[in-house]
């Protein structure tokens, strides 16, 4: 067994893995990085459609320590984040420390604080500490229809290619960025487009007289004055909801993860998508819709999300409530210390600014963690943080939040001491338990 007692482990080399990991090699914090892919990147490698673009900006994706080339555009390609990543990963020599196809099967506490990983060969390591980054764009999410149906069912996951939908009559199920994507795709090259849309949704432009909407939010415009500025945006751009046959939506803009997409609208005056309501029921190649219309399709793609899951971790440590990690300052459990779950949330600005921002904050934490009894979320908690109640984040508060706990960082940690001291003793449960086999039969 290697000697990684006094280690980290990262899980994940995708984007969050690959930015948290620089940010503890800057802090000196020793570490090593696994990946079950045979290559860095994670979902910009193995897990989005080939014709995919950012729907967040160049400028807000990008790590804030490491622009994206100046040639790249305000919305770049799956194949030129992926680029990027590999760019990032050698830039900061991330490479020698990351082992690939390396599938971890069991994450469990064991005595004096240490954490036992297993590997899919069945190789095991003891770790001081085990970091997730395993994404929370892989557990799919597939809706159950009533009736049976001739041809594909796909979940957005399976779909790759717009050769998957070439003369194809389609029906896509959701209103979600992917969901948009592949319809509007399918209206491309596609016999016909269906989007089936259980409730409408604000359609956001993805720019605004040539500026991409993510780069409008300033840290200083709180979420009621994002809301009335995009209000204002998709009026300008689009109109209302009834000058393309849809109903206004129920909720408010941002209540939910927000639909960047300026094509589903434009095909629908098109003719070229036509919106659906729910699916009833299927039979053969027929779906019937709640409003009693009937379609033929040949293959349905359901762009229903995803689930947060771990599949690795033992029953106890099952923490996901929902899409929400029941942890506290984002990452951390009040009863374990060492285990730490990161980019399981859905904030809506790009991945890497927040890392950018996050990143060296954790790296001082998990410094601080070792010179501690008790475990960093019962501080959180002590002082008064409660369990996040969202899985969905404004990035404007979260840059905020980060900046205050930077600048108050030493009364932090002399809080911490003091808590940790009326609080000892403590030590970690050490769990025998395997994970649920149908949970880890998912990835
Ligand atoms: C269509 C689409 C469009 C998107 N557009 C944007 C956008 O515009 N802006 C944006 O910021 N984000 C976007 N995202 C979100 C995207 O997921 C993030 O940009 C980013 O990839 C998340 O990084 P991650 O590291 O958390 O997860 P991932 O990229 O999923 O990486 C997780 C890694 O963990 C590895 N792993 C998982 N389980 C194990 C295990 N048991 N053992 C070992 N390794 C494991 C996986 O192989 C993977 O490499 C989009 C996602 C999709 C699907």
């Amino acid at each position: 067994m290697p000697d990684t007692q006094q280690k980290h482990l990262i899980i994940g080399a995708g984007f969050v893995g690959l930015g948290i990991a620089q940010s503890l090699q800057a802090a000196g914090i020793p570490y090593d990085q696994v990946d079950a892919s045979d290559d860095i990147g994670g979902n910009w490698y193995h897990g989005v459609y080939s014709t995919a673009h950012i729907i967040s900006s160049k400028q807000v994706t990008q790590f804030t320590q490491f622009p994206m080339p100046e040639d790249y555009p305000p919305f770049p390609s799956a194949a030129q984040m992926l680029a990027y990543l590999h760019q990032f990963a050698d830039r900061f020599q991330l490479r020698d420390r990351i082992q690939l196809r390396r599938k971890v099967t069991l994450v469990r506490p064991i005595a004096d604080n240490q954490w036992e990983v297993t590997f899919e060969s069945g190789e095991q390591r003891i770790y001081k500490g085990v970091i997730l980054c395993n994404g929370h764009h892989w557990c799919k999410r597939m809706p159950d229809f009533e009736g049976t149906f001739d041809g594909p069912i796909w979940h957005s996951k399976e779909y790759r290619h717009p050769d998957q939908l070439r003369g194809q009559r389609v029906l896509v199920i959701g209103g979600g960025n992917s969901a948009c994507d592949i319809a509007a795709e399918a209206a491309r090259v596609g016999a016909k487009s269906l989007l089936s849309l259980r409730e409408s949704v604000w359609f956001i432009p993805k720019s605004f007289a040539g500026v991409p909407i993510a780069n409008f939010a300033k840290p200083w415009t709180p979420e009621w004055l994002q809301r009335l500025l995009l209000h204002l945006m998709i009026r300008l751009t689009f109109g209302p909801h009834s000058r393309y046959g849809l109903p206004k939506p129920q909720h408010r803009i941002l209540d939910k993860h927000p639909t960047l997409n300026n094509e589903v609208p434009y095909y629908l005056q098109h003719g070229r998508i036509t919106a659906k309501p729910a699916v009833q029921r299927l039979d053969h190649h027929q779906v019937h819709f709640v409003d009693g219309t009937v379609e033929t399709v040949d293959a349905i793609i359901c762009a229903t999300g995803y689930h947060v899951a771990y599949p690795f971790l033992p029953p106890e440590l099952q923490r996901v409530q929902g899409a929400i990690v029941q942890c506290y300052g984002g990452a951390f459990l009040d009863d374990y210390k060492g285990l730490y779950f990161l980019g399981w949330g859905q904030a809506r600005g790009g991945v890497g600014s927040l890392m950018s921002a996050y990143g060296p904050i954790f790296a001082q934490l998990l410094k601080l963690q070792d010179q501690l009894e008790i475990p960093l979320g019962r501080v959180f908690k002590e002082l008064g943080v409660g369990l996040p109640k969202t899985h969905l984040s404004d990035p404007q508060a979260i840059f905020t939040q980060l900046r205050l706990l930077r600048w108050a960082f030493p009364w932090f940690q002399r809080r911490a001491r003091q808590i940790d001291h009326q609080c000892q003793p403590f030590a970690n449960h050490p769990l025998q338990a395997e994970p649920e086999p149908e949970a880890l039969s998912v990835f």
